[in-house]
């Protein structure tokens, strides 16, 4: 058995585990469908880099020509270093540093997205000290539903971001009234791994509302940006491993109204990386508890945290096995209980040593991955070079 399913088993033979596995021919694939999509739908994408920052992946996003959404200074770096413009990246979080701040003034990023006043004041101060005017949109709390975890909705009036829709107009007249910053859109981010359209069709309904707040003291921006949030299928890795994003933007074009000439941008993160990637683990032990079946991975949550810190599912195969199916609790080798990776997951026949593929892995795996225990940050292979 020299592959299973797109997997080259026999290369992964000789390669230390655990390690990132990312198919570059999925992500091309997703990659030619945003740009297609995004073309027609005439809508600007800032892919948001938090979802996976590994340089090879970026650069191949840069090559497409996308902008770049970044929440701290080193995504800053790193998406100048890919070779992506300054005028094409995003700047977002709630506590931005003064450094970070400087570091996107220096080098000229396309916008700043606020959520506060004391962040507008600061913003306004530094760009004054450097004798520049800084582009900034408004992060505005929507405070509309995302049917998703609750630990990854954003737009609801308790989160903390954003600025309170009920503040706007005393924020805009600030913005107006401060000297060294200029501003040039209204920002949006609802959540993530949403799936539900009319989630984003009511926050269109919502940003229409607010341009017509705008609109009656004669005032528009030159952009939109509604954020990412998309969401992926992870029971079905192969079968929908592109995203739709020709009914998301069908849905905001058709939803959103805007101005004569105003510009629409969008951060996907999730979409864009989730389904090229997966986390390839060798089974260390079976365990035969008294109610249960363990198969203990050598990864665990300090490799893929999402399992651990939403409950997250992820698909998990055993790519070595054609045995009969059973049932087994996959864990990682972390003094955690919430070190689980899978309850219940029906494998193949498991042994020791067989290599499992952990699915769907490639947005907030790497990212998130830590040194938890001292263990060592896996390495991450890429198919065409596997091949
Ligand atoms: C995290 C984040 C994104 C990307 O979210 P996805 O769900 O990965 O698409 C976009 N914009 C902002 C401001 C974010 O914080």
């Amino acid at each position: 058995m020299e592959t299973k399913g797109n997997f080259p088993l026999k290369a992964f033979t000789s390669l230390e585990t655990p390690f990132y596995y990312y198919d570059l021919d999925v992500l091309r694939q997703t990659l030619d469908t945003l740009k297609n999509e995004a073309q027609k739908n005439r809508v600007n994408v800032h892919y948001a880099i938090k979802a996976n920052a590994n340089p090879r992946i970026v650069s191949m996003i840069q090559m497409y020509g996308f902008g770049i959404d970044c929440v701290s200074g080193g995504e800053i770096r790193a998406a100048l270093k890919a070779g992506v413009p300054a005028d094409k990246i995003v700047f977002a979080g709630v506590g931005k540093s003064d450094w970070e701040i400087n570091l996107a003034l220096e080098a000229g990023i396309f916008c700043f997205n606020v959520e506060s006043v004391p962040e507008l004041e600061v913003i306004d101060a530094l760009a004054a000290a450097k004798g520049v005017t800084a582009p900034v949109a408004l992060r505005i709390n929507p405070d509309v539903q995302a049917d998703t975890h609750h630990y990854i909705t954003t737009g609801l009036k308790e989160n903390k971001f954003g600025i309170n829709l009920c503040d706007v107009d005393a924020v805009i007249d600030l913005t107006l009234a401060l000297p060294h910053v200029k501003l040039v859109g209204l920002h949006f981010h609802i959540g993530s791994q949403i799936l539900e359209m009319n989630n984003f069709a009511g926050l269109c309904s919502r940003v229409n509302e607010i341009q017509a707040q705008l609109a009656r003291r004669n005032l528009s921006v030159e952009h939109i940006n509604l954020g990412g949030g998309l969401g992926v299928d992870y029971h079905h890795p192969d079968e929908a491993a592109i995203p739709d994003f020709a009914e998301y933007f069908s849905t905001i074009r058709r939803m959103l109204r805007l101005r004569p000439d105003q510009s629409l941008h969008v951060e996907p993160g999730r979409s864009v990386v989730a389904q090229c990637g997966s986390l390839i683990s060798k089974v260390l032990y079976v365990k035969q508890g008294s109610v249960k079946q363990f198969a203990i991975l050598d990864a665990g949550m300090t490799e893929l945290i999402r399992p651990a810190l939403y409950q997250a599912y992820h698909k998990i195969e055993n790519i070595s096995s054609d045995g009969e199916v059973e049932k087994y609790d996959v864990v990682g080798p972390i003094c955690e209980s919430s070190d689980c990776f899978g309850k219940e997951v029906p494998l193949g026949k498991t042994r020791r040593g067989d290599l499992v593929a952990i699915r769907t892995a490639g947005a907030y795996g790497e990212t998130m991955s830590s040194n938890y225990n001292l263990r060592p940050t896996p390495k991450s292979y890429f198919s065409d070079d596997l091949a």
